[in-house]
Order: C-alpha cells, then structure tokens, then sequence
C-alpha cells in the first residue's frame, strides 16, 4: 500500500520540518510497512525524511536554465529529491498544463529516474456522459506517457471529488480501478476527498493500492490514522 499527502500550497518550511519529524516518528515506533508519500511546497523540500518518500508537487522539465518562477531538475537535486507529482488536476484545471507539457514533463523526470505519481481524473460532465466518454477521457490523459516505466505510481483523482467532500461511490471507485488495472499494471492511487472516515473502506477495494491525499493529510495524526488503515491491507 501507499498513502501519499499533497499538501499544496498549504505549510510553511517550519510546520513541514515539524509534520515530517513527527510522522516519521510515528511510523519508526510502528514499524509501519506502507510507503509513505509527501509533496509539500516547494519551499519545504529540504525538509527531514528518512523512511518517508518526500516529492516534487511540480518542477520544470529541465536541468535548469531561464523558466522564470519554476524549479528544475538542479533545485530538487540539491535536496536529493527522486519524487514528482505530474498530471494533478489543479495542474491541468487551474494552471492550464497540457497533455503535451505533461507528456514532456513526465519524459523528461522518467530520463532520470524519478518515481513518478501520475494523477489523471475526469470533471464530473464527463462522468455523466457515461462509461465510454469517461474512459476515453482518461485514454486521452494517458497519451505519451511510457506506462511501462517501472517506478510509475497512478493517482486516479476524479476532479469533482478533489477538496469537495464528495467521492463516487465504493463500487465505482472499484469499478474504475479494476478497468485501469486492465491497461496499467502499476499501483493504483484513489484520490479526492479521502478523509480519515473512509480511507480504510477505499483502500480495501479490489485494485486499489493506496491512496492521494489533500486535505485531509494536513493533519499529522489523521494522515497516520490513514497509514495505520493502509497497514491492516498490507497484512
Ligand atoms: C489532491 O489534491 O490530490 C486531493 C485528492 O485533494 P483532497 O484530498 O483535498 O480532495
């Protein structure tokens, strides 16, 4: 299992110092077996981590060089960071990222070897539209991205479940989750509006391989809660 925490544009340097101390605390006296995740902001990069997988919510696809207001491969280098979020749907939604800038973004941290969570998700129009449009809209967010990579991680983050409270339902998600499996033999995140109330009923689902976090991964000890739940499916 893998429980992964975005946390945005949300946390200071200090208060991820803080977070990332504690949780790894807790998952050391635990002896916890799920990979933990977190993205914090760009600014809390060089923050604690040892058994925690600390990553990159965005960079640049390049070394370095004049990409005014971006991080390249150089920044995160210097904090020994191998991790990257690419695709999420505040990216493409809100920031206006294409496939094609995902696709080269995604290349370019696949050269050189990063673990990659790769979210894709549809708007809840698409979802009404049914079944076809829904998985062809996924296929679409899928093209150029080498799914054979081995350290690919998808997130499947329905953008009407994102920061709303709402998530389809539990046979859905499986439903979903089992259709992917089908093209994408890789771990299978669910996120959007996973809460301490209901990680565990998803991360039970068949296809499900853990969970993306936002909001609710803000709060240290529900995050580990989340964990603790992901630790009973490992076993
Ligand atoms: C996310 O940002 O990836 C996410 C799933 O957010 P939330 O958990 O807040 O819906």
């Amino acid at each position: 299992m893998i429980v992964a925490g975005n946390f945005k544009a949300n946390m200071t340097r200090k208060s991820t110092a803080a977070y990332l101390e504690k949780l790894e605390q807790y998952i050391t006296e635990k002896e916890t077996t799920p990979q933990v995740m977190i993205f914090p902001p760009a600014t809390a990069l060089d923050s604690l981590k040892g058994k925690i997988l600390v990553g990159a919510q965005n960079a640049y696809p390049a070394q370095n060089g004049a990409f005014t207001g971006e991080t390249a491969l150089e920044q995160l280098e210097e904090f020994g960071i191998d991790t990257i979020l690419i695709g999420h749907s505040e990216r493409r939604h809100v920031l206006g990222e294409s496939q094609e800038a995902i696709a080269q973004k995604y290349a370019f941290y696949k050269e050189q070897g990063f673990t990659i969570v790769y979210c894709i998700g549809e708007p809840l129009e698409i979802r009404e539209e049914g079944n076809d449009v829904l998985m062809a809209y996924l296929d679409a967010q899928l093209v150029g991205i080498d799914l054979s990579y081995e350290k690919l991680v998808i997130a499947y983050e329905p953008v009407w479940a994102i920061g709303t409270g709402l998530t389809p339902s539990n046979s859905d998600i499986e439903l979903l989750h089992t259709a992917l499996r089908h093209k994408i033999e890789k771990p299978l995140l669910y996120g959007g509006s996973v809460k301490v109330n209901n990680a565990a009923e998803i991360m039970a689902l068949d296809n499900v391989d853990g969970v993306l976090v936002g909001g609710a991964s803000l709060d240290v000890d529900g995050f580990f809660s989340m964990v603790e739940d992901a630790q009973k499916c490992d076993s």
